[in-house]
């Protein structure tokens, strides 16, 4: 055990992430909500439990919302938390709901969002799917010349014509990204080379054509490898315009901004973002005068939001470490025990719910019989107890509907929006 380094108080620092700002009352109770954070479990009734700050989420979308160019929409990408109350929270907010999957379809169209300003993406959208986009007058963004057929038959079906923008499969990669999810041989999109023979069977199969969806990867914190995506994504649609049925009404950009999550993380700098996309849309003003630009951002909006909170029910002492034991785990927090596709695991910003005289080095884990069970792998916290709360910080996105909750049997994770 170390004595208590007073600068160590500042909150950013405790929950070891930088541009955190939640902080802790006198007692070291973490605040949420304006309540100290034992109250507000037993409100919501137990642990473990992801909690998600109302405030918050608004707060970011406003910032963002600021800043957000003229011509620009913001789109919610409901899989990085598909909460129904906090996605109908999300609704009064945003543009659009971009959802990837019929569950998350039923969801979206429940929260008060239009279904005209509801998209659909993924790469294996069956034909129960396309019928049921078609019916509710969603946007479906086409990933297979498969679909067409499909979407013509249920435009018939539906007496409408289905709304379809083409996503593309980018003849480039998101720089610096977490998850790429463009450039290269990829399941996502169709490849920037067919474009123009999808663009021409659309046509041939009277679907109303209205635009592009172009998205690259996930968590990226490098703003000029998501300027320069952004550049050459609007560059591709440039050269396909007279090859279009229509003019393009939408043109989505996709996303992948980051959430920093270490303290060597820095949280992406929007402002050179902003710039270019001001530019994109005054160059779109000209080249297809009525269409607009979309981003579609899941983890950025969401992920700083949510708290994933747990009770200490064990504290092993082996061969000198310390692990404390804690109800919940990688079964209901994949993303922070390391497993959900990271390159290299790092601990997410974890902290204690109190405050002691001194701190230590500590294992967090959980109840699963897999040494993968890890949520914090010798972290600097306060000396905790059997039944203190640790907190697990950047939880709000990729958190509970990203995990393995059957494997072994525990209890689930409650969610609350507070
Ligand atoms: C996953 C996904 C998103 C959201 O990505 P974030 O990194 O969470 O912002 C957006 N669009 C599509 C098509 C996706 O697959």
């Amino acid at each position: 055990m170390t004595e208590r380094d007073d600068s160590i108080l500042s909150p950013i620092e405790d929950a070891g992430s930088r541009g955190s700002t939640w902080s802790r009352n006198a007692s070291g109770e973490w605040l949420v909500a304006g309540q100290p954070l034992s109250r507000i479990v037993d409100a919501v009734g137990a642990t473990p439990c992801y909690l998600y700050d109302r405030d918050r989420l608004s707060e970011r979308v406003r910032e963002l919302r600021a800043q957000l160019p003229q011509g620009v929409d913001l789109h919610y990408a409901m899989k990085a938390n598909p909460m129904p109350a906090l996605v109908c929270h999300m609704a009064r907010l945003v543009d659009g709901i971009d959802v990837a999957s019929r569950g998350e379809l039923r969801v979206a169209l429940d929260s008060g969002m239009p279904a005209a300003r509801i998209s659909f993406a993924g790469p294996g959208k069956s034909e129960l799917e396309l019928r049921q986009a078609v019916a509710a007058g969603i946007l479906t963004h086409i990933e297979s010349f498969r679909e067409i057929p499909v979407l013509a038959q249920a435009s018939e079906r539906s007496g409408s014509a289905a709304r379809v923008a083409v996503r593309v499969n980018l003849p480039f990669e998101l720089r610096a990204s977490g998850m790429k999810m463009s450039g290269g041989a990829r399941q996502f999109g169709i490849d920037a080379e067919q474009v123009p023979d999808m663009l021409r069977r659309i046509d041939a199969a009277q679907l109303s054509f209205e635009g592009f969806h172009l998205f690259a990867g996930s968590q990226n914190l490098r703003a000029a490898a998501i300027v320069e995506a952004q550049t050459r994504s609007y560059d591709l649609v440039t050269g396909w315009l007279d090859q279009c049925p229509s003019v393009p009404r939408t043109i989505n950009l996709g996303g992948g901004f980051g959430i920093p999550y270490t303290l060597q993380d820095l949280p992406l700098d929007l402002a050179p973002i902003m710039d270019n996309l001001a530019a994109l849309a005054a160059r779109a003003r000209s080249d297809l005068p009525g269409a607009r630009l979309a981003l579609e951002l899941g983890r950025y909006l969401v992920g700083e939001a949510g708290l994933y909170v747990s009770r200490v029910i064990d504290r092993k002492l082996s061969r000198g470490q310390v692990f404390l034991v804690v109800d919940g785990g990688m079964h209901h927090h994949l993303a922070a025990s390391g497993n959900f596709g990271q390159v290299m695991r790092r601990n997410y910003p974890v902290a204690v719910n109190r405050l002691s005289p001194s701190r230590e080095s500590a294992s967090v884990v959980g109840p699963l019989c897999t040494p993968l069970d890890l949520l914090a792998d010798r972290a600097d916290l306060d000396v905790a107890e059997v039944g203190d709360l640790v907190v697990v910080f950047q939880s709000g996105a990729y958190g509970r509907s990203a995990s393995p909750r059957e494997f072994l049997g525990h209890p689930d994770a409650l969610e609350a929006l507070v």
